[in-house]
């Protein structure tokens, strides 16, 4: 994560979502790429075009005033949530005072929308005036995951060096890898050389 080259951040700033949740997604914005850990969130920038993505955001909303708040709050998140994801799936208890610190200060309220086709739907407002303001969605599906999600379908990419995170939404519940073309395909490759190699 120290000194990325220049090149980096538009390089591979918008890695596929392979989580198959928000919060396992968030996770996965740190990924191994060619060897080495690296940060795909760079600027504040990176971190609002990740939002519209993940859908935590619309494509308008206005990013905070001071340059770089953004960022840190979101990676302070981050790691938040990995200490969670990590210590649930280990089945260790959890300290959830520090995401509950960053859900505290998010300032919502909901409102009534009537839709093109003319149907009403209520949908929450997030006072996004301040990083916290703009992560709050993202925290949330965080809290709701940890509470809600079925822990047994999460799962680490069984790659090799993979730091990826998934949920296993498959039928069978028998997905393995972040991505078939990826470390699907690479141990695809190892085992069809060893039965060569034998
Ligand atoms: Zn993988």
């Amino acid at each position: 994560m120290k000194n990325p080259a220049p090149s980096f951040a538009s390089a591979v700033s918008d890695p596929e979502l392979v989580g198959d949740h928000p919060a396992l997604d968030l996770l996965n914005t740190i990924a191994r790429v060619d060897g080495g850990l690296v940060d795909v969130w760079q600027s504040d920038e990176d971190v609002l075009r990740w939002l519209v993505r993940t859908e935590l955001m619309e494509a308008k909303a206005a990013s905070p005033a001071r340059r770089g708040a953004l960022l840190a709050a979101a990676r302070k998140l981050r790691e938040i949530a990995r200490v969670l994801v990590t210590a649930r799936k280990a089945n260790r208890r959890l300290d959830a005072g520090p995401l509950n610190d960053f859900l505290a200060q998010a300032e919502s309220h909901s409102e009534l929308i009537r839709g093109k086709d003319g149907a009403l739907s209520v949908v929450r407002r997030y006072e996004q005036t301040n990083a916290n303001g703009v992560l709050a969605p993202l925290a949330e599906a965080v809290a709701e995951f940890l509470a809600t999600a079925d822990f047994h379908l999460v799962r680490r990419c069984e790659g090799e060096d993979c730091v990826l995170w998934f949920y296993d939404r498959t039928k069978a519940h028998r997905r393995r890898w972040c991505s078939m073309e990826g470390c699907g395909n690479r141990a695809k490759v190892a085992r069809f050389r060893s039965r060569l190699s034998r």
